[in-house]
Protein backbone atom coordinates (compact mmCIF):
# COMPACT_ATOMS: atom_id res chain seq x y z
CA UNK A 1 0.00 0.00 0.00
CA UNK A 2 2.77 2.53 1.07
CA UNK A 3 4.68 1.99 -1.70
CA UNK A 4 1.31 2.46 -4.13
CA UNK A 5 1.06 5.75 -2.65
CA UNK A 6 4.50 6.49 -3.49
CA UNK A 7 4.66 6.32 -6.53
CA UNK A 8 1.45 8.57 -6.98
CA UNK A 9 -1.15 6.01 -7.78
CA UNK A 10 -3.45 6.88 -4.21
CA UNK A 11 -7.19 6.86 -5.25
CA UNK A 12 -9.98 7.32 -3.13
CA UNK A 13 -10.23 4.26 -1.90
CA UNK A 14 -6.23 4.30 -0.62
CA UNK A 15 -6.92 7.80 0.89
CA UNK A 16 -9.59 6.49 2.92
CA UNK A 17 -7.79 3.92 4.33
CA UNK A 18 -4.95 5.74 5.24
CA UNK A 19 -7.41 8.10 6.89
CA UNK A 20 -8.70 5.11 8.89
CA UNK A 21 -5.05 3.92 10.27
CA UNK A 22 -5.47 2.89 13.64
CA UNK A 23 -1.96 1.15 14.58
CA UNK A 24 0.60 3.54 16.15
CA UNK A 25 3.78 2.16 13.58
CA UNK A 26 1.69 2.20 10.71
CA UNK A 27 0.63 6.18 11.35
CA UNK A 28 4.34 6.93 12.03
CA UNK A 29 5.87 4.99 8.42
CA UNK A 30 3.47 7.44 6.85
CA UNK A 31 4.43 10.35 8.46
CA UNK A 32 8.08 9.34 7.75
CA UNK A 33 7.56 8.70 4.26
CA UNK A 34 5.98 11.96 3.75
CA UNK A 35 8.82 13.63 5.38
CA UNK A 36 10.92 11.97 2.88
CA UNK A 37 9.04 12.90 0.03
CA UNK A 38 9.22 16.61 1.46
CA UNK A 39 13.45 16.63 1.57
CA UNK A 40 13.42 14.99 -1.78
CA UNK A 41 11.26 17.38 -3.54
CA UNK A 42 11.68 20.39 -1.83
CA UNK A 43 14.26 19.50 0.96
CA UNK A 44 13.75 20.20 4.51
CA UNK A 45 13.88 23.96 5.16
CA UNK A 46 10.54 25.72 6.73
CA UNK A 47 9.42 29.09 5.41
CA UNK A 48 8.17 31.65 7.79
CA UNK A 49 5.60 34.03 7.19
CA UNK A 50 4.74 36.73 9.77
CA UNK A 51 0.77 36.37 10.39
CA UNK A 52 -0.78 39.72 11.00
CA UNK A 53 -3.80 39.26 12.11
CA UNK A 54 -4.83 42.77 10.51
CA UNK A 55 -9.21 43.45 11.77
CA UNK A 56 -11.52 40.90 13.09
CA UNK A 57 -14.65 43.29 11.48
CA UNK A 58 -16.87 40.66 9.06
CA UNK A 59 -19.37 40.72 7.39
CA UNK A 60 -19.78 37.13 7.01
CA UNK A 61 -21.49 34.81 9.72
CA UNK A 62 -19.69 31.41 9.40
CA UNK A 63 -21.26 28.99 11.82
CA UNK A 64 -17.92 27.90 13.30
CA UNK A 65 -16.30 31.05 13.06
CA UNK A 66 -15.84 33.45 16.42
CA UNK A 67 -15.59 36.57 14.32
CA UNK A 68 -18.44 36.33 12.80
CA UNK A 69 -20.44 39.35 12.39
CA UNK A 70 -23.77 37.82 14.86
CA UNK A 71 -21.39 37.66 17.54
CA UNK A 72 -22.27 40.97 19.23
CA UNK A 73 -19.44 39.88 22.07
CA UNK A 74 -16.80 40.05 20.09
CA UNK A 75 -14.43 43.36 20.97
CA UNK A 76 -13.88 44.71 17.24
CA UNK A 77 -10.77 45.91 16.20
CA UNK A 78 -8.27 47.37 13.08
CA UNK A 79 -4.84 47.67 13.60
CA UNK A 80 -3.57 50.85 12.43
CA UNK A 81 -1.02 51.66 9.53
CA UNK A 82 1.97 52.47 11.65
CA UNK A 83 1.40 49.05 13.66
CA UNK A 84 1.33 46.97 10.38
CA UNK A 85 4.58 48.95 8.53
CA UNK A 86 6.10 48.10 12.27
CA UNK A 87 5.46 44.28 12.12
CA UNK A 88 6.03 44.64 8.30
CA UNK A 89 9.60 45.99 9.17
CA UNK A 90 9.92 43.08 12.20
CA UNK A 91 9.52 40.61 9.59
CA UNK A 92 12.16 41.97 7.03
CA UNK A 93 14.36 42.38 9.72
CA UNK A 94 13.99 39.02 11.52
CA UNK A 95 14.07 38.08 7.78
CA UNK A 96 11.23 36.21 7.55
CA UNK A 97 10.83 36.50 4.06
CA UNK A 98 7.10 37.26 3.81
CA UNK A 99 4.16 38.07 5.60
CA UNK A 100 0.22 37.23 5.83
CA UNK A 101 -2.26 40.16 6.37
CA UNK A 102 -5.64 38.34 6.99
CA UNK A 103 -9.03 39.64 8.28
CA UNK A 104 -12.64 39.21 8.23
CA UNK A 105 -13.92 39.36 4.85
CA UNK A 106 -15.39 42.96 4.03
CA UNK A 107 -16.64 44.02 0.46
CA UNK A 108 -17.14 47.81 1.36
CA UNK A 109 -14.92 50.58 -1.07
CA UNK A 110 -13.37 51.97 2.13
CA UNK A 111 -12.07 48.38 3.09
CA UNK A 112 -10.78 47.58 -0.40
CA UNK A 113 -9.01 51.53 -0.44
CA UNK A 114 -7.18 50.54 2.39
CA UNK A 115 -5.71 47.10 1.58
CA UNK A 116 -4.78 48.90 -1.67
CA UNK A 117 -3.04 51.40 0.10
CA UNK A 118 -1.57 49.19 2.93
CA UNK A 119 0.17 46.31 -0.12
CA UNK A 120 1.80 49.99 -1.58
CA UNK A 121 2.92 51.34 2.32
CA UNK A 122 3.88 47.76 3.35
CA UNK A 123 5.91 47.37 -0.17
CA UNK A 124 7.90 51.23 0.36
CA UNK A 125 8.52 50.36 4.00
CA UNK A 126 10.33 47.17 3.20
CA UNK A 127 12.05 48.18 0.40
CA UNK A 128 9.91 45.43 -1.77
CA UNK A 129 11.68 42.71 0.16
CA UNK A 130 8.46 40.58 1.23
CA UNK A 131 6.40 38.72 -0.10
CA UNK A 132 2.64 39.85 0.54
CA UNK A 133 0.22 37.07 1.14
CA UNK A 134 -3.51 37.94 1.60
CA UNK A 135 -6.40 36.47 3.07
CA UNK A 136 -9.58 38.76 3.17
CA UNK A 137 -12.24 36.56 1.70
CA UNK A 138 -14.37 36.85 -1.10
CA UNK A 139 -14.16 39.62 -3.48
CA UNK A 140 -14.23 40.39 -7.02
CA UNK A 141 -12.34 40.00 -9.95
CA UNK A 142 -11.88 43.07 -10.57
CA UNK A 143 -10.17 43.71 -6.80
CA UNK A 144 -8.46 40.33 -6.87
CA UNK A 145 -6.44 41.96 -9.76
CA UNK A 146 -6.27 45.66 -8.22
CA UNK A 147 -4.38 43.98 -5.22
CA UNK A 148 -2.39 41.61 -7.61
CA UNK A 149 -0.84 44.57 -9.71
CA UNK A 150 -0.29 46.36 -6.24
CA UNK A 151 2.16 43.58 -5.80
CA UNK A 152 -0.15 41.33 -3.32
CA UNK A 153 1.59 37.82 -4.70
CA UNK A 154 -0.40 34.96 -3.07
CA UNK A 155 -3.76 34.83 -2.18
CA UNK A 156 -5.36 32.66 0.28
CA UNK A 157 -8.88 31.22 0.36
CA UNK A 158 -10.31 28.16 2.02
CA UNK A 159 -12.57 26.15 0.79
CA UNK A 160 -13.42 24.86 4.14
CA UNK A 161 -15.16 21.69 2.94
CA UNK A 162 -14.82 20.79 -0.93
CA UNK A 163 -18.26 19.03 -0.38
CA UNK A 164 -21.21 20.93 -1.32
CA UNK A 165 -23.90 19.55 0.83
CA UNK A 166 -21.31 19.85 3.84
CA UNK A 167 -20.40 23.40 3.38
CA UNK A 168 -24.20 24.19 3.20
CA UNK A 169 -24.24 22.74 6.98
CA UNK A 170 -21.68 25.50 7.80
CA UNK A 171 -22.57 28.28 6.40
CA UNK A 172 -26.61 30.01 6.37
CA UNK A 173 -28.06 29.70 3.14
CA UNK A 174 -27.15 32.94 1.42
CA UNK A 175 -25.70 34.23 -1.95
CA UNK A 176 -23.27 35.95 0.75
CA UNK A 177 -22.38 32.03 2.01
CA UNK A 178 -22.72 30.15 -1.36
CA UNK A 179 -20.57 27.02 -2.22
CA UNK A 180 -20.34 27.85 -6.14
CA UNK A 181 -19.25 31.65 -4.94
CA UNK A 182 -16.23 30.29 -3.30
CA UNK A 183 -14.79 28.30 -5.51
CA UNK A 184 -15.70 30.65 -8.52
CA UNK A 185 -13.31 33.14 -6.61
CA UNK A 186 -10.59 30.29 -6.01
CA UNK A 187 -10.25 29.45 -9.61
CA UNK A 188 -10.09 33.81 -9.90
CA UNK A 189 -7.39 33.80 -8.27
CA UNK A 190 -5.51 30.97 -9.88
CA UNK A 191 -6.62 32.35 -13.20
CA UNK A 192 -5.05 35.77 -12.52
CA UNK A 193 -1.43 34.36 -11.34
CA UNK A 194 -1.62 34.48 -7.67
CA UNK A 195 -0.08 31.50 -5.78
CA UNK A 196 -2.93 30.05 -4.62
CA UNK A 197 -3.88 28.52 -1.48
CA UNK A 198 -6.94 26.51 -0.11
CA UNK A 199 -7.67 24.73 2.49
CA UNK A 200 -10.03 22.38 4.94
CA UNK A 201 -11.50 22.30 8.22
CA UNK A 202 -10.87 18.79 9.80
CA UNK A 203 -12.79 16.88 12.27
CA UNK A 204 -15.89 18.97 11.88
CA UNK A 205 -19.41 17.87 12.56
CA UNK A 206 -20.90 16.10 9.81
CA UNK A 207 -17.82 15.23 8.56
CA UNK A 208 -17.03 12.07 7.30
CA UNK A 209 -13.98 10.22 5.75
CA UNK A 210 -15.16 10.25 2.56
CA UNK A 211 -15.55 14.19 2.66
CA UNK A 212 -12.20 14.02 4.27
CA UNK A 213 -10.40 11.85 1.26
CA UNK A 214 -12.48 13.92 -1.30
CA UNK A 215 -11.09 16.99 0.24
CA UNK A 216 -7.49 15.82 -0.48
CA UNK A 217 -8.60 14.82 -4.26
CA UNK A 218 -10.38 18.17 -4.76
CA UNK A 219 -7.01 19.78 -2.90
CA UNK A 220 -5.01 18.01 -5.80
CA UNK A 221 -6.76 18.68 -8.81
CA UNK A 222 -7.84 22.36 -8.34
CA UNK A 223 -4.65 23.89 -9.56
CA UNK A 224 -3.80 25.62 -5.76
CA UNK A 225 0.54 25.84 -4.77
CA UNK A 226 -0.31 26.11 -1.17
CA UNK A 227 -2.21 25.09 1.87
CA UNK A 228 -3.39 25.63 5.39
CA UNK A 229 -5.18 22.58 7.08
CA UNK A 230 -6.20 21.73 10.37
CA UNK A 231 -8.08 20.91 13.54
CA UNK A 232 -11.83 22.65 13.16
CA UNK A 233 -12.19 23.99 16.83
CA UNK A 234 -15.01 24.78 18.56
CA UNK A 235 -16.48 28.35 19.98
CA UNK A 236 -19.21 29.33 22.27
CA UNK A 237 -20.47 31.86 20.77
CA UNK A 238 -21.01 30.01 17.83
CA UNK A 239 -23.90 27.92 16.18
CA UNK A 240 -22.05 24.93 15.56
CA UNK A 241 -21.10 24.64 19.09
CA UNK A 242 -24.12 23.12 20.01
CA UNK A 243 -22.41 19.87 17.98
CA UNK A 244 -19.39 20.20 20.74
CA UNK A 245 -20.61 16.04 22.29
CA UNK A 246 -20.54 14.77 18.86
CA UNK A 247 -16.73 15.99 17.86
CA UNK A 248 -13.57 13.47 18.26
CA UNK A 249 -11.68 14.01 21.13
CA UNK A 250 -8.53 16.57 20.32
CA UNK A 251 -5.81 14.21 20.51
CA UNK A 252 -8.36 12.22 17.29
CA UNK A 253 -8.83 15.48 15.74
CA UNK A 254 -4.87 16.52 15.39
CA UNK A 255 -4.09 12.94 14.65
CA UNK A 256 -6.69 13.29 11.73
CA UNK A 257 -5.21 16.32 10.45
CA UNK A 258 -1.50 15.44 10.76
CA UNK A 259 -2.06 12.45 8.36
CA UNK A 260 -4.33 14.64 5.79
CA UNK A 261 -0.68 16.48 6.03
CA UNK A 262 1.10 13.70 5.87
CA UNK A 263 -1.03 12.11 2.78
CA UNK A 264 -1.36 15.55 1.25
CA UNK A 265 2.17 15.73 1.10
CA UNK A 266 2.24 12.53 -1.24
CA UNK A 267 -0.09 13.66 -3.72
CA UNK A 268 1.39 16.78 -4.39
CA UNK A 269 5.16 16.59 -3.54
CA UNK A 270 5.99 20.46 -3.94
CA UNK A 271 3.33 22.02 -2.92
CA UNK A 272 3.63 24.36 0.63
CA UNK A 273 2.00 23.18 3.35
CA UNK A 274 1.61 24.92 6.45
CA UNK A 275 1.40 23.60 10.19
CA UNK A 276 -1.01 25.53 11.41
CA UNK A 277 -1.86 27.38 14.72
CA UNK A 278 -5.18 25.26 15.33
CA UNK A 279 -3.02 22.49 15.04
CA UNK A 280 -0.61 23.77 18.22
CA UNK A 281 -3.93 24.54 19.48
CA UNK A 282 -5.35 21.32 20.38
CA UNK A 283 -1.73 20.01 21.21
CA UNK A 284 1.41 22.35 22.48
CA UNK A 285 3.41 20.06 20.06
CA UNK A 286 1.14 20.56 17.23
CA UNK A 287 3.06 22.53 14.75
CA UNK A 288 6.40 20.35 15.39
CA UNK A 289 4.17 17.12 14.97
CA UNK A 290 3.00 18.89 11.56
CA UNK A 291 6.64 19.71 10.26
CA UNK A 292 7.48 15.63 11.20
CA UNK A 293 4.28 14.71 8.49
CA UNK A 294 5.43 16.22 5.96
CA UNK A 295 4.48 20.41 6.22
CA UNK A 296 6.97 23.11 5.11
CA UNK A 297 5.63 25.95 6.66
CA UNK A 298 5.03 28.21 10.41
CA UNK A 299 3.15 31.32 10.32
CA UNK A 300 4.59 33.03 13.67
CA UNK A 301 2.34 35.63 14.64
CA UNK A 302 3.11 38.86 14.57
CA UNK A 303 0.34 41.07 15.21
CA UNK A 304 0.53 43.77 18.00
CA UNK A 305 0.43 41.96 21.31
CA UNK A 306 -2.61 43.68 22.43
CA UNK A 307 -5.27 42.79 19.37
CA UNK A 308 -4.34 39.09 19.51
CA UNK A 309 -7.00 38.04 22.04
CA UNK A 310 -9.65 39.64 19.90
CA UNK A 311 -9.10 37.94 16.96
CA UNK A 312 -10.62 34.93 18.79
CA UNK A 313 -11.53 32.15 15.70
CA UNK A 314 -11.71 29.79 18.24
CA UNK A 315 -11.02 28.64 21.74
CA UNK A 316 -7.69 28.40 23.55
CA UNK A 317 -5.40 29.82 21.19
CA UNK A 318 -1.74 30.02 22.03
CA UNK A 319 0.39 32.71 23.09
CA UNK A 320 -1.81 35.39 23.55
CA UNK A 321 0.40 37.26 25.38
CA UNK A 322 3.86 36.81 23.43
CA UNK A 323 5.30 39.84 21.74
CA UNK A 324 6.97 39.11 18.41
CA UNK A 325 10.57 38.58 19.03
CA UNK A 326 9.39 35.61 21.62
CA UNK A 327 7.31 33.94 18.59
CA UNK A 328 10.40 34.32 16.31
CA UNK A 329 13.41 32.45 18.96
CA UNK A 330 10.48 29.97 19.99
CA UNK A 331 9.69 28.82 16.39
CA UNK A 332 13.31 28.66 15.58
CA UNK A 333 13.96 26.22 18.57
CA UNK A 334 10.46 24.03 17.72
CA UNK A 335 11.66 24.09 13.76
CA UNK A 336 15.19 22.26 14.93
CA UNK A 337 13.35 20.09 17.32
CA UNK A 338 11.34 18.44 14.44
CA UNK A 339 14.55 17.94 12.50
CA UNK A 340 14.44 20.60 9.98
CA UNK A 341 15.58 24.13 9.01
CA UNK A 342 14.85 27.64 9.10
CA UNK A 343 14.57 29.31 5.55
CA UNK A 344 15.88 32.48 6.53
CA UNK A 345 15.23 35.49 3.99
CA UNK A 346 13.69 33.05 1.44
CA UNK A 347 10.29 34.13 0.35
CA UNK A 348 9.30 30.74 -0.18
CA UNK A 349 7.49 31.00 -2.97
CA UNK A 350 5.69 27.04 -3.96
CA UNK A 351 8.01 25.07 -6.19
CA UNK A 352 4.91 24.02 -7.46
CA UNK A 353 3.84 27.16 -8.65
CA UNK A 354 7.45 27.05 -11.11
CA UNK A 355 6.61 23.02 -12.01
CA UNK A 356 3.53 23.00 -13.07
CA UNK A 357 1.13 21.54 -10.87
CA UNK A 358 3.59 18.57 -9.11
N1 LIG B 1 -12.26 35.87 6.46
C1 LIG B 1 -11.36 35.20 5.62
C2 LIG B 1 -11.91 33.88 5.15
O1 LIG B 1 -12.84 33.39 5.77
O2 LIG B 1 -11.39 33.35 4.17
C3 LIG B 1 -9.99 34.98 6.25
C4 LIG B 1 -9.94 34.90 7.72
S1 LIG B 1 -10.70 33.43 8.40
C5 LIG B 1 -10.71 33.77 10.09
C6 LIG B 1 -9.37 32.25 8.23
C7 LIG B 1 -9.72 30.81 8.46
O3 LIG B 1 -10.00 30.59 9.83
C8 LIG B 1 -10.95 30.31 7.78
O4 LIG B 1 -10.69 30.01 6.42
C9 LIG B 1 -11.32 29.08 8.60
O5 LIG B 1 -10.89 27.88 7.99
C10 LIG B 1 -10.54 29.29 9.90
N2 LIG B 1 -11.43 29.15 11.06
C11 LIG B 1 -12.46 29.93 11.39
N3 LIG B 1 -13.11 29.44 12.48
C12 LIG B 1 -12.45 28.30 12.82
C13 LIG B 1 -12.64 27.32 13.84
N4 LIG B 1 -13.64 27.42 14.70
N5 LIG B 1 -11.79 26.28 13.90
C14 LIG B 1 -10.75 26.18 13.02
N6 LIG B 1 -10.53 27.07 12.03
C15 LIG B 1 -11.37 28.12 11.93
FE1 LIG C 1 -15.70 35.99 8.63
FE2 LIG C 1 -13.72 34.44 7.63
FE3 LIG C 1 -14.77 34.03 10.11
FE4 LIG C 1 -16.24 33.45 7.96
S1 LIG C 1 -14.29 32.46 8.56
S2 LIG C 1 -16.95 34.57 9.77
S3 LIG C 1 -15.60 35.09 6.58
S4 LIG C 1 -13.61 35.78 9.41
Amino acid sequence: MMNKVINGKVDFEQIKHLLSLQDREEISNLFAIARETRDTHIGNKVYLRGLIEYSNHCSKNCYYCGIRAGNKNAFRYEVNDNEVLEAAKFACENRYGSIVLQSGERSDKKFIAHISELIQKIHDATNNSLRITLSCGEQSEEVYRTWYELGAQRYLLRIEASNPGLYKKLHPDNKNHSYERRLEALKTLINIGYQTGTGVMIGLPFQTLDDLANDLIFIRNCGVVMIGMGPYIEHAETPLFKYRDELLPPEKRVELSLKMIAILRLLRPSINIASTTALQTLDPMGREKGLRAGANVIMPNITPVQYKKNYDLYEGKPCLNDEPSDCGSCIEKRIEMAGCEVAYGDWGDSKAYHRAGI
